[in-house]
Protein backbone atom coordinates (compact mmCIF):
# COMPACT_ATOMS: atom_id res chain seq x y z
CA UNK A 1 0.00 0.00 0.00
CA UNK A 2 1.49 3.12 -1.08
CA UNK A 3 -1.00 5.61 0.90
CA UNK A 4 -4.08 5.33 -1.44
CA UNK A 5 -6.93 5.00 0.45
CA UNK A 6 -9.51 2.57 0.06
CA UNK A 7 -12.30 4.70 -2.07
CA UNK A 8 -14.89 5.90 -0.14
CA UNK A 9 -18.35 3.86 0.08
CA UNK A 10 -21.63 3.97 1.67
CA UNK A 11 -21.31 4.27 5.35
CA UNK A 12 -24.90 5.12 6.49
CA UNK A 13 -26.47 2.14 5.60
CA UNK A 14 -25.69 -0.40 8.32
CA UNK A 15 -27.20 2.90 10.52
CA UNK A 16 -30.58 3.19 8.17
CA UNK A 17 -31.22 -0.46 8.53
CA UNK A 18 -30.81 -0.66 12.22
CA UNK A 19 -32.66 2.58 12.27
CA UNK A 20 -30.51 4.67 14.58
CA UNK A 21 -28.41 7.79 14.60
CA UNK A 22 -24.29 8.29 13.23
CA UNK A 23 -23.64 8.79 16.86
CA UNK A 24 -26.14 5.98 18.56
CA UNK A 25 -24.10 4.63 22.05
CA UNK A 26 -23.73 0.60 22.10
CA UNK A 27 -27.04 0.61 24.30
CA UNK A 28 -28.88 2.40 21.56
CA UNK A 29 -27.27 0.13 19.25
CA UNK A 30 -28.27 -3.53 21.31
CA UNK A 31 -31.94 -2.15 21.39
CA UNK A 32 -32.81 -1.25 18.07
CA UNK A 33 -30.91 -4.60 16.42
CA UNK A 34 -33.18 -6.80 19.57
CA UNK A 35 -36.03 -4.77 18.45
CA UNK A 36 -35.69 -5.76 14.95
CA UNK A 37 -34.64 -8.56 14.47
CA UNK A 38 -37.34 -10.05 17.02
CA UNK A 39 -40.23 -8.80 14.17
CA UNK A 40 -38.21 -10.18 11.22
CA UNK A 41 -36.88 -13.45 12.68
CA UNK A 42 -37.64 -16.18 9.70
CA UNK A 43 -39.02 -18.56 12.40
CA UNK A 44 -42.04 -15.59 13.14
CA UNK A 45 -42.58 -15.00 9.19
CA UNK A 46 -39.99 -12.39 8.43
CA UNK A 47 -37.73 -11.75 5.71
CA UNK A 48 -34.59 -13.86 5.98
CA UNK A 49 -32.75 -11.31 3.71
CA UNK A 50 -33.47 -8.10 6.33
CA UNK A 51 -32.74 -10.76 9.16
CA UNK A 52 -29.18 -11.44 7.77
CA UNK A 53 -29.27 -7.75 6.98
CA UNK A 54 -29.87 -6.68 10.52
CA UNK A 55 -27.19 -9.08 12.04
CA UNK A 56 -24.57 -7.73 9.30
CA UNK A 57 -24.88 -4.21 10.65
CA UNK A 58 -24.81 -4.91 14.04
CA UNK A 59 -22.18 -7.05 14.12
CA UNK A 60 -20.05 -4.36 12.04
CA UNK A 61 -21.55 -1.21 14.20
CA UNK A 62 -21.31 -2.87 18.21
CA UNK A 63 -17.46 -3.63 17.24
CA UNK A 64 -16.05 -0.33 17.88
CA UNK A 65 -12.73 -0.99 15.36
CA UNK A 66 -15.49 -2.11 13.02
CA UNK A 67 -17.11 0.77 13.29
CA UNK A 68 -14.55 3.22 12.87
CA UNK A 69 -13.48 1.73 9.57
CA UNK A 70 -16.94 1.57 8.52
CA UNK A 71 -17.57 5.38 9.46
CA UNK A 72 -14.65 6.10 8.04
CA UNK A 73 -14.77 4.11 4.48
CA UNK A 74 -17.80 2.60 4.28
CA UNK A 75 -19.22 -0.81 3.70
CA UNK A 76 -16.51 -2.05 0.75
CA UNK A 77 -13.65 -1.27 3.03
CA UNK A 78 -15.19 -4.11 5.52
CA UNK A 79 -15.77 -6.68 2.94
CA UNK A 80 -11.87 -6.47 1.32
CA UNK A 81 -10.82 -7.66 4.84
CA UNK A 82 -9.46 -4.28 6.81
CA UNK A 83 -11.78 -5.44 9.57
CA UNK A 84 -11.40 -9.05 9.58
CA UNK A 85 -14.64 -9.23 7.19
CA UNK A 86 -17.77 -7.94 8.00
CA UNK A 87 -20.79 -9.98 8.10
CA UNK A 88 -18.74 -13.02 8.51
CA UNK A 89 -21.08 -14.58 10.94
CA UNK A 90 -24.60 -16.38 10.94
CA UNK A 91 -27.07 -14.07 11.57
CA UNK A 92 -28.53 -16.80 13.81
CA UNK A 93 -25.53 -16.51 16.17
CA UNK A 94 -25.73 -13.20 16.82
CA UNK A 95 -29.51 -13.38 17.54
CA UNK A 96 -28.67 -15.93 20.18
CA UNK A 97 -26.41 -14.44 21.48
CA UNK A 98 -29.05 -12.02 22.87
CA UNK A 99 -31.44 -15.00 24.28
CA UNK A 100 -28.67 -17.30 26.56
CA UNK A 101 -28.65 -19.40 22.85
CA UNK A 102 -32.11 -20.25 23.00
CA UNK A 103 -35.04 -19.16 21.15
CA UNK A 104 -37.15 -16.19 22.61
CA UNK A 105 -40.37 -17.73 20.95
CA UNK A 106 -41.16 -20.10 23.91
CA UNK A 107 -41.65 -23.66 23.40
CA UNK A 108 -40.56 -25.90 20.53
CA UNK A 109 -38.25 -22.64 19.65
CA UNK A 110 -35.88 -23.67 22.05
CA UNK A 111 -35.34 -27.04 20.81
CA UNK A 112 -34.89 -26.26 17.52
CA UNK A 113 -31.42 -25.85 15.64
CA UNK A 114 -30.22 -23.32 13.50
CA UNK A 115 -29.65 -24.07 9.81
CA UNK A 116 -32.33 -26.60 9.75
CA UNK A 117 -34.84 -26.42 7.05
CA UNK A 118 -38.45 -25.33 7.84
CA UNK A 119 -40.62 -28.15 7.77
CA UNK A 120 -44.22 -27.37 5.83
CA UNK A 121 -47.11 -25.87 7.84
CA UNK A 122 -50.05 -27.88 8.34
CA UNK A 123 -53.08 -25.87 7.42
CA UNK A 124 -56.48 -26.69 7.80
CA UNK A 125 -59.88 -24.77 7.56
CA UNK A 126 -62.32 -25.34 10.68
CA UNK A 127 -65.73 -24.96 10.38
CA UNK A 128 -67.28 -22.89 12.34
CA UNK A 129 -71.41 -21.55 13.00
CA UNK A 130 -71.75 -17.66 13.87
CA UNK A 131 -73.13 -18.97 17.41
CA UNK A 132 -69.67 -20.56 17.57
CA UNK A 133 -68.06 -17.51 17.03
CA UNK A 134 -70.84 -15.21 19.43
CA UNK A 135 -70.34 -17.89 22.21
CA UNK A 136 -66.74 -18.64 21.87
CA UNK A 137 -66.30 -22.75 21.40
CA UNK A 138 -63.59 -25.59 22.23
CA UNK A 139 -63.47 -28.28 19.68
CA UNK A 140 -61.42 -31.12 20.42
CA UNK A 141 -59.85 -32.71 16.85
CA UNK A 142 -57.67 -35.78 16.24
CA UNK A 143 -55.37 -35.83 14.14
CA UNK A 144 -52.63 -38.04 13.00
CA UNK A 145 -48.68 -36.97 12.52
CA UNK A 146 -45.51 -38.11 11.68
CA UNK A 147 -42.94 -37.74 15.49
CA UNK A 148 -39.43 -38.90 15.17
CA UNK A 149 -38.78 -42.21 16.34
CA UNK A 150 -38.10 -42.78 20.14
CA UNK A 151 -36.24 -45.55 19.35
CA UNK A 152 -33.77 -44.61 17.27
CA UNK A 153 -34.28 -41.41 17.89
CA UNK A 154 -34.54 -40.49 13.88
CA UNK A 155 -31.59 -42.48 12.81
CA UNK A 156 -33.54 -45.13 11.22
CA UNK A 157 -30.91 -47.77 12.05
CA UNK A 158 -30.53 -49.83 15.59
CA UNK A 159 -26.87 -49.24 16.07
CA UNK A 160 -27.50 -44.91 15.50
CA UNK A 161 -24.71 -45.41 12.53
CA UNK A 162 -26.72 -43.78 9.52
CA UNK A 163 -24.86 -44.99 6.47
CA UNK A 164 -23.52 -43.09 4.41
CA UNK A 165 -25.09 -44.23 0.67
CA UNK A 166 -21.63 -45.76 -1.43
CA UNK A 167 -23.44 -45.05 -5.02
CA UNK A 168 -23.30 -41.26 -3.87
CA UNK A 169 -21.06 -40.68 -1.10
CA UNK A 170 -23.80 -39.34 0.90
CA UNK A 171 -24.85 -36.70 -1.48
CA UNK A 172 -28.04 -37.83 -2.82
CA UNK A 173 -26.56 -36.85 -6.66
CA UNK A 174 -24.76 -38.74 -9.02
CA UNK A 175 -23.27 -37.26 -11.90
CA UNK A 176 -22.55 -39.43 -14.95
CA UNK A 177 -21.19 -38.22 -18.20
CA UNK A 178 -21.37 -38.34 -21.90
CA UNK A 179 -19.47 -38.06 -24.67
CA UNK A 180 -21.10 -36.01 -27.32
CA UNK A 181 -18.12 -35.91 -29.49
CA UNK A 182 -14.10 -36.08 -29.72
CA UNK A 183 -13.68 -32.69 -27.56
CA UNK A 184 -17.40 -32.18 -25.44
CA UNK A 185 -18.54 -34.03 -22.84
CA UNK A 186 -21.95 -33.47 -21.19
CA UNK A 187 -22.04 -33.90 -17.27
CA UNK A 188 -25.45 -34.97 -15.96
CA UNK A 189 -26.62 -34.64 -12.53
CA UNK A 190 -29.75 -36.79 -11.20
CA UNK A 191 -31.04 -38.43 -7.87
CA UNK A 192 -28.86 -40.99 -6.80
CA UNK A 193 -31.37 -44.15 -7.45
CA UNK A 194 -29.34 -46.54 -4.85
CA UNK A 195 -30.63 -44.25 -1.95
CA UNK A 196 -33.53 -42.28 -4.13
CA UNK A 197 -32.01 -39.12 -3.31
CA UNK A 198 -31.49 -38.99 0.36
CA UNK A 199 -27.49 -40.49 0.50
CA UNK A 200 -27.92 -42.58 2.79
CA UNK A 201 -28.91 -46.55 2.47
CA UNK A 202 -29.57 -48.57 6.10
CA UNK A 203 -28.14 -52.31 6.35
CA UNK A 204 -31.48 -54.50 6.41
CA UNK A 205 -30.08 -56.27 9.57
CA UNK A 206 -29.39 -52.46 11.58
CA UNK A 207 -32.72 -51.46 10.50
CA UNK A 208 -34.78 -49.96 13.16
CA UNK A 209 -37.39 -52.16 14.10
CA UNK A 210 -40.06 -49.58 15.55
CA UNK A 211 -39.66 -47.14 12.70
CA UNK A 212 -38.45 -49.91 9.54
CA UNK A 213 -35.97 -47.56 8.75
CA UNK A 214 -38.06 -44.47 7.92
CA UNK A 215 -36.81 -42.37 11.35
CA UNK A 216 -40.65 -41.56 12.12
CA UNK A 217 -43.41 -42.89 13.25
CA UNK A 218 -46.97 -41.91 13.55
CA UNK A 219 -48.68 -40.42 16.40
CA UNK A 220 -52.44 -39.87 17.00
CA UNK A 221 -52.88 -36.55 18.51
CA UNK A 222 -55.85 -34.57 19.82
CA UNK A 223 -55.83 -30.65 19.81
CA UNK A 224 -57.70 -28.86 21.40
CA UNK A 225 -58.42 -26.06 19.46
CA UNK A 226 -60.05 -22.79 21.38
CA UNK A 227 -62.52 -20.58 19.29
CA UNK A 228 -62.08 -17.21 20.85
CA UNK A 229 -65.83 -15.14 21.37
CA UNK A 230 -65.75 -12.64 18.61
CA UNK A 231 -62.88 -14.27 16.23
CA UNK A 232 -63.12 -13.55 12.66
CA UNK A 233 -64.16 -15.71 10.00
CA UNK A 234 -60.80 -16.60 7.79
CA UNK A 235 -58.77 -16.03 11.57
CA UNK A 236 -56.33 -18.20 12.09
CA UNK A 237 -55.29 -20.09 15.15
CA UNK A 238 -52.12 -21.43 15.24
CA UNK A 239 -50.53 -24.62 17.50
CA UNK A 240 -46.52 -23.82 16.91
CA UNK A 241 -44.11 -26.82 15.88
CA UNK A 242 -47.39 -29.07 16.36
CA UNK A 243 -47.07 -30.09 12.22
CA UNK A 244 -44.91 -33.82 10.93
CA UNK A 245 -41.41 -34.19 12.70
CA UNK A 246 -38.70 -34.77 10.19
CA UNK A 247 -34.99 -35.53 11.13
CA UNK A 248 -32.84 -32.46 10.85
CA UNK A 249 -35.63 -29.89 10.44
CA UNK A 250 -37.95 -27.42 12.34
CA UNK A 251 -41.49 -28.58 12.88
CA UNK A 252 -43.87 -26.42 11.07
CA UNK A 253 -47.17 -25.55 12.81
CA UNK A 254 -50.61 -26.46 12.47
CA UNK A 255 -52.84 -23.74 11.50
CA UNK A 256 -56.68 -23.94 11.94
CA UNK A 257 -58.50 -21.28 9.72
CA UNK A 258 -61.63 -19.97 10.75
CA UNK A 259 -64.17 -20.70 7.96
CA UNK A 260 -67.55 -19.30 8.97
CA UNK A 261 -70.92 -21.49 7.78
CA UNK A 262 -73.60 -18.86 6.20
CA UNK A 263 -76.43 -17.84 8.95
CA UNK A 264 -80.17 -18.37 8.23
CA UNK A 265 -80.80 -15.08 10.00
CA UNK A 266 -78.14 -13.00 10.68
CA UNK A 267 -75.36 -11.62 8.71
CA UNK A 268 -71.93 -10.26 10.40
CA UNK A 269 -70.09 -6.99 9.23
CA UNK A 270 -67.02 -6.76 11.91
CA UNK A 271 -68.36 -6.22 14.95
CA UNK A 272 -72.01 -6.17 13.94
CA UNK A 273 -74.66 -8.29 13.19
CA UNK A 274 -77.41 -7.40 10.54
CA UNK A 275 -80.79 -9.18 10.35
CA UNK A 276 -83.74 -8.56 7.59
CA UNK A 277 -87.68 -8.15 8.94
CA UNK A 278 -90.59 -7.33 7.06
CA UNK A 279 -93.57 -5.71 8.13
CA UNK A 280 -97.04 -5.47 6.86
CA UNK A 281 -98.11 -1.85 5.92
CA UNK A 282 -100.26 -1.63 8.75
CA UNK A 283 -97.11 -2.28 11.19
CA UNK A 284 -95.24 -0.06 9.26
CA UNK A 285 -98.05 2.57 10.07
CA UNK A 286 -99.38 1.30 13.31
CA UNK A 287 -97.20 0.21 15.24
CA UNK A 288 -95.37 -3.30 15.41
CA UNK A 289 -93.47 -5.65 18.06
CA UNK A 290 -91.79 -8.76 17.07
CA UNK A 291 -89.67 -11.65 18.93
CA UNK A 292 -86.59 -12.35 17.96
CA UNK A 293 -84.37 -15.31 19.68
CA UNK A 294 -80.58 -13.87 19.37
CA UNK A 295 -77.27 -16.77 18.84
CA UNK A 296 -77.04 -17.53 22.25
CA UNK A 297 -80.67 -18.36 22.33
CA UNK A 298 -82.44 -15.16 24.64
CA UNK A 299 -85.50 -13.39 23.30
CA UNK A 300 -85.16 -10.17 22.25
CA UNK A 301 -88.64 -8.25 22.23
CA UNK A 302 -88.37 -5.61 19.56
CA UNK A 303 -90.82 -3.14 19.15
CA UNK A 304 -91.88 0.38 17.78
CA UNK A 305 -92.11 3.56 19.91
CA UNK A 306 -96.10 4.96 20.02
CA UNK A 307 -96.75 6.72 16.77
CA UNK A 308 -93.88 6.17 15.01
CA UNK A 309 -93.84 5.30 11.44
CA UNK A 310 -91.74 2.53 9.46
CA UNK A 311 -90.12 3.66 6.59
CA UNK A 312 -89.73 0.89 3.49
CA UNK A 313 -85.68 0.26 3.35
CA UNK A 314 -84.68 2.09 6.50
CA UNK A 315 -82.51 0.63 9.37
CA UNK A 316 -82.51 0.75 13.08
CA UNK A 317 -80.18 -0.45 15.18
CA UNK A 318 -80.11 -2.30 19.31
CA UNK A 319 -76.66 -0.98 20.93
CA UNK A 320 -74.81 -4.02 22.36
CA UNK A 321 -76.51 -6.73 20.56
CA UNK A 322 -73.93 -6.89 18.11
CA UNK A 323 -70.96 -9.49 17.79
CA UNK A 324 -68.49 -9.41 21.05
CA UNK A 325 -65.29 -8.06 20.40
CA UNK A 326 -62.47 -10.32 20.28
CA UNK A 327 -60.26 -10.41 23.14
CA UNK A 328 -62.41 -7.79 24.52
CA UNK A 329 -65.61 -9.90 24.73
CA UNK A 330 -67.47 -7.78 26.71
CA UNK A 331 -67.72 -5.15 24.56
CA UNK A 332 -70.45 -5.63 21.66
CA UNK A 333 -71.20 -4.23 18.09
CA UNK A 334 -74.19 -3.16 17.28
CA UNK A 335 -77.14 -5.18 15.94
CA UNK A 336 -78.99 -3.43 12.99
CA UNK A 337 -82.57 -4.14 11.63
CA UNK A 338 -83.21 -3.83 7.88
CA UNK A 339 -87.42 -3.47 7.23
CA UNK A 340 -88.67 -4.07 4.46
CA UNK A 341 -92.51 -2.72 4.11
CA UNK A 342 -95.03 -5.05 2.11
CA UNK A 343 -97.70 -2.88 0.76
CA UNK A 344 -100.92 -4.53 -0.40
CA UNK A 345 -101.59 -4.84 -4.03
CA UNK A 346 -104.79 -3.73 -4.20
CA UNK A 347 -107.44 -1.38 -2.20
CA UNK A 348 -111.45 -1.24 -2.78
CA UNK A 349 -113.54 1.55 -3.16
CA UNK A 350 -114.29 1.83 0.57
CA UNK A 351 -111.23 0.75 2.02
CA UNK A 352 -110.00 3.97 -0.09
CA UNK A 353 -112.44 6.45 1.22
CA UNK A 354 -111.50 5.22 4.84
CA UNK A 355 -108.32 5.79 4.51
CA UNK A 356 -108.65 8.51 2.81
CA UNK A 357 -110.16 10.25 5.66
CA UNK A 358 -107.11 9.82 8.24
CA UNK A 359 -104.10 10.40 6.34
CA UNK A 360 -102.89 13.58 5.02
CA UNK A 361 -104.94 14.97 2.28
CA UNK A 362 -103.70 14.42 -1.18
CA UNK A 363 -101.87 17.85 -3.30
CA UNK A 364 -105.17 19.73 -4.84
CA UNK A 365 -105.11 19.67 -8.60
CA UNK A 366 -104.36 22.88 -10.07
CA UNK A 367 -106.01 22.66 -12.92
CA UNK A 368 -109.72 23.39 -14.20
CA UNK A 369 -112.04 20.78 -16.12
CA UNK A 370 -110.98 22.88 -18.92
CA UNK A 371 -107.49 22.31 -19.11
CA UNK A 372 -108.19 18.74 -18.11
CA UNK A 373 -109.75 18.18 -21.18
CA UNK A 374 -106.61 19.55 -23.52
CA UNK A 375 -104.99 16.83 -21.76
CA UNK A 376 -103.75 13.52 -23.48
CA UNK A 377 -105.21 10.40 -21.65
CA UNK A 378 -102.44 7.86 -21.01
CA UNK A 379 -102.06 4.67 -19.34
CA UNK A 380 -99.56 2.96 -17.06
CA UNK A 381 -98.39 -0.58 -17.11
CA UNK A 382 -96.52 -2.22 -14.88
CA UNK A 383 -92.87 -2.88 -15.66
CA UNK A 384 -90.22 -5.05 -14.08
CA UNK A 385 -86.89 -2.61 -13.98
CA UNK A 386 -84.85 -5.27 -13.78
CA UNK A 387 -86.07 -7.45 -16.50
CA UNK A 388 -86.07 -4.07 -19.05
CA UNK A 389 -82.53 -3.26 -18.08
CA UNK A 390 -80.99 -6.70 -18.68
CA UNK A 391 -83.10 -7.03 -22.04
CA UNK A 392 -81.49 -3.48 -23.34
CA UNK A 393 -77.77 -4.58 -22.16
CA UNK A 394 -78.20 -7.68 -24.46
CA UNK A 395 -79.44 -5.63 -26.90
CA UNK A 396 -76.58 -2.90 -26.90
CA UNK A 397 -74.10 -6.02 -26.72
CA UNK A 398 -75.14 -7.59 -30.08
CA UNK A 399 -75.41 -4.46 -31.77
CA UNK A 400 -71.67 -3.72 -30.94
CA UNK A 401 -71.21 -7.40 -32.12
CA UNK A 402 -72.82 -6.51 -35.39
CA UNK A 403 -71.52 -3.30 -36.08
CA UNK A 404 -67.65 -5.08 -35.44
CA UNK A 405 -68.10 -7.82 -37.57
CA UNK A 406 -68.47 -5.01 -40.30
CA UNK A 407 -65.35 -4.23 -40.12
CA UNK A 408 -63.25 -5.87 -42.24
CA UNK A 409 -65.16 -5.23 -44.99
CA UNK A 410 -65.91 -1.58 -44.86
CA UNK A 411 -61.38 -1.26 -44.52
CA UNK A 412 -61.39 -2.75 -47.18
CA UNK A 413 -63.92 -0.14 -49.50
CA UNK A 414 -61.40 2.39 -47.87
CA UNK A 415 -58.32 1.01 -49.40
CA UNK A 416 -59.93 0.27 -52.53
CA UNK A 417 -61.04 4.33 -53.15
CA UNK A 418 -56.98 4.85 -52.34
CA UNK A 419 -55.65 2.97 -55.18
ZN1 LIG B 1 -27.07 -42.65 -2.93
ZN1 LIG C 1 -36.67 -45.96 14.65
Amino acid sequence: MFGRAPKKSDNTRYYEILGVSKNASQDDLKKAYKKAAIKNHPDKGGDPEKFKELAQAYEVLSDPEKREIYDQYGEDALKEGMGGGGGGHDPFDIFSSFFGGGSPFGSGGSSRGRRQRRGEDVVHPLKVSLEDLYLGISKKLSLSRNVICSKCSGKGSKSGASMKCAGCQGTGMKVSIRHLGPSMIQQMQHACNECKGTGETINDRDRCPLCKGDKVVQEKKVLEVHVEKGMQNGQKITFPGEADEAPDTITGDIVFVLQQKEHPKFKRKAEDLFVEHTLSLTEALCGFQFVLTHLDGRQLLIKSNPGEVVKPDSYKAINDEGMPMYQRPFMKGKLYIHFTVEFPDFLNPDQVKALEAVLPPKPSSQLTDMELDECEETTLHDVNMEEETRRKQQQAAQEAYEEDDDMPGGAQRVQCAQQ
